[in-house]
This record gives C-alpha cells, structure tokens and sequence, in this order.
C-alpha cells in the first residue's frame, strides 16, 4: 500500500524546531515568554490586526469573543449554518441560542437575504459569519447588515488565514475574529488559536479571561471567573516558524486549486467572491449527485487517498434539532454533492494528477 495521501497534514517550515529549542533554553515551557511574544507579532504583521491573543484553540477564541461581547443566556446568535461545529458550539457554553442561516449559490458562505431575514425575525445581539475553507464570505453585505439591526460582528475566520477580502485580511471586519492552528489548517502549532481585534480593552479582557481571570493581588483573587484558555511557550514557538512560511503556503495551495481546475473543467468548484482573494485551504468540488460524489470518494479511498464531504450543515445536525434556521436548499446540496480533495502543501504535481486521473475513471 502506498503512503496514504492526506487531506491537509501539517508541513513544517524548518524553524519549528529551534524556536522550540530557544523556549527550552531559557526554560520558558509555559503559557508566558518570548515565543508567544513573537507568535503574535508575527500574526499581527500579517494581518495587519492591532491585537491578538494566542490561545489553547480557535474554538476557545470564539468563546472569548462571546463571553466579552456580552453574550449571555437569552441571547440570540446568528450564524453559518454551513460550518465546523467549533464554530458555533461557544453559542452552546453561553447558554445562548443559535440561529443558523444557510448559503448563498455564488459564495458558499452566508447569504446576505437570508442573513437579513434572520435579523427581522429574530432580533440577534451577535453574528458569527464563517470565511469557509479559505474563502472570504460577501462581508460589504453583511456589515451592511450588523450596522443595520445593530449586531455584534465576529468573524470566524479558523479556515481563512492568508484570505483577503478587499485587500482587507478577513478577520479584521468586526469587533474581534478567531484564527484555528489545529492539526489540518494552513498552518498549524499541533493545536491552538488566536483572537485577533482592533480594541484594546478586549484583547486585555481576553488574555485576563484566557488566564483564569487573576485580579492584581499577591495572592489569588477573583472577582469573575475565567477559563485556561492561554497558549503555551512551546506550542507558540512552532506557530512562530510556521508563520515564515505562511505566503508560500497560500501560494502552494492557490497552485495546487487551480490545477485541480484545469484538469477537472467539467466540476464546479468552491468561488472565490469577487474582490476577495482566496487561499482555498481545501479544494472543494460539486459533483453531480451523492451517487457520483460517492464513487468517486471510494475510489480515491481504495487507492488510500483521504477525501471527505463538504461539513454538514448545522441545522441537520441532531444536536441542532430544535435551532431555528433560515434554509433555502444551497448548504444541504453542497453536503449532498460535495467532496474536499487532498489539497497539503507537500503535494507534488503526481499526487494531484492521480486524485484528477481517479476522480475522472470514478466518473467513468
Ligand atoms: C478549525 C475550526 C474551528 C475551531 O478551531 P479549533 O482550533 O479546532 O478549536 C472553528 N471554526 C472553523 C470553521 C474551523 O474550521
């Protein structure tokens, strides 16, 4: 059996390493040091974000950025139905309730209307719009519509480091984003997150919160409670080699979407909005039915190749049940018929030209 090929495995850039080693030799192998120092710097001069707090995960960025925002019981959050369940489950910790709304045809991510929609009938406090798999969502729509209803914008943009929209690094369109570093994403610390915002308050409130919330007192005092949210030295020092290859990656996986688009003319692939600049994270095609999607997913299985479905939509997810939802049919069709290709970094023109040479004899 060959080695399996995967869908987005880490690639290290070569520093990883010695950063680690540096955070070893000044024996700062905890959630305080340099790295994390210099991670976040580092993040910050690539997105252009004024702030930005390394956490333990982009789930708990999004945590965060609810919990600070006010986000309470009784509250209602709309969100991208089409999304990662890390997305939308800090709704969940709040004891706050999710309103998902579904896609639009021309960009996967959330659609404007229904978005509107969702603000009349509802009346939510905050938005999470999800920048999916690389692409930037219609953010001048959306923003449009936060100032409109008055909600609170937060951008899940887990899957869209290295994305523009209008120049502008997505995450930067709201009052605070969350970045993910997990295992599969463009660039990765083993697991970890970020919060990025322009307001100073709320990266101090974030990284007091991050840090079991410790009032200044020699003792530990507390007048809130907190969570352990903050990132480690070591972990940090990997995002910190890591983010000195971040353009290349984006470049890599711009390559490897638009070869996957010369030698499949015939499939649809996931948009790039116009006045936005993707990093398609994954590459994402339709296909014609589950049928073909199916064959063509075992197929590439057999010759140990790693694709998946698009996410499933979280208003068909039974945790979800009872969520109201605004759908129109788009995301449960990009379930239905959708597939992610193997789109790591390491790839090399064969690997691509076998997944294309197994998706066509799928196809037949
Ligand atoms: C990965 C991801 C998250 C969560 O990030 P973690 O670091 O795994 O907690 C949230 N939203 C989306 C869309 C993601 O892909």
């Amino acid at each position: 059996m060959s080695k399996r090929l995967f869908l987005s495995p880490p690639h290290m850039g070569g520093s990883e390493l010695k950063y680690i080693q540096e955070a070893f030799a000044d024996n700062y192998v905890a959630p305080i040091g340099s790295q994390i120092d210099n991670f976040e710097e580092s993040v910050k001069s690539y997105t252009g974000a004024k702030y930005a707090v390394a956490l333990s995960s982009g789930t708990a960025a999004l945590h965060l950025a609810l919990r600070i925002n006010g986000i309470g019981a009784n509250d209602k959050v709309v969100a991208s139905s089409f999304t990662f369940i890390g997305s939308v489950a800090p709704i969940m910790y709040q004891n706050a309730t999710p309103i998902f709304v579904d896609s639009d045809k021309d960009s996967w991510n959330m659609n404007p209307e229904l978005f509107e929609e969702a603000c009349k009938k509802h009346s939510p406090k905050a938005l999470i719009v999800t920048h999916l798999y690389g692409m930037s969502a219609k953010m001048d729509e959306i923003i449009n519509i936060c100032n409109r209803y008055n909600v609170i914008l937060i951008e899940d943009a887990a899957e869209s480091l290295g994305a523009y929209y209008k120049q502008k690094h997505t995450g930067l369109f709201g009052k605070c984003a969350a970045l993910s570093f997990n295992g599969n994403k463009i660039i990765t610390t083993s697991g970890g997150g970020m919060l990025l915002t322009d307001d100073e308050s709320i990266a101090k409130e974030a990284k007091f919160l991050s840090t079991q919330a410790r009032d200044n007192a020699p003792h530990y005092e507390h007048t809130t409670y907190g969570y352990n949210y903050r990132m480690s030295n070591i972990v940090a020092a990997i995002g910190r080699g890591q983010m000195e290859v971040l353009s290349d990656r984006v470049a890599k996986k711009r390559e490897i979407a638009a070869k996957y688009k010369k030698l499949l003319p015939n499939l649809e692939f996931m948009p790039e909005i116009e006045n936005s600049k993707g990093t398609y994270w994954l590459s994402c095609v339709l296909f014609k039915s589950e049928e073909q999607r199916e064959k063509a997913r075992m197929l590439l299985e057999s010759k140990n190749i790693e694709s998946r479905p698009l996410w499933k939509p979280m208003h068909m997810q039974p945790v979800f049940k009872d969520a109201p939802a605004i759908i129109n049919g788009v995301s449960e069709d990009l379930f239905k018929n959708g597939l992610c290709l193997p789109s790591g970094t390491a790839m090399s023109d064969s690997e691509i030209e076998l997944v294309v040479a197994t998706i066509l004899e799928a196809l037949g």
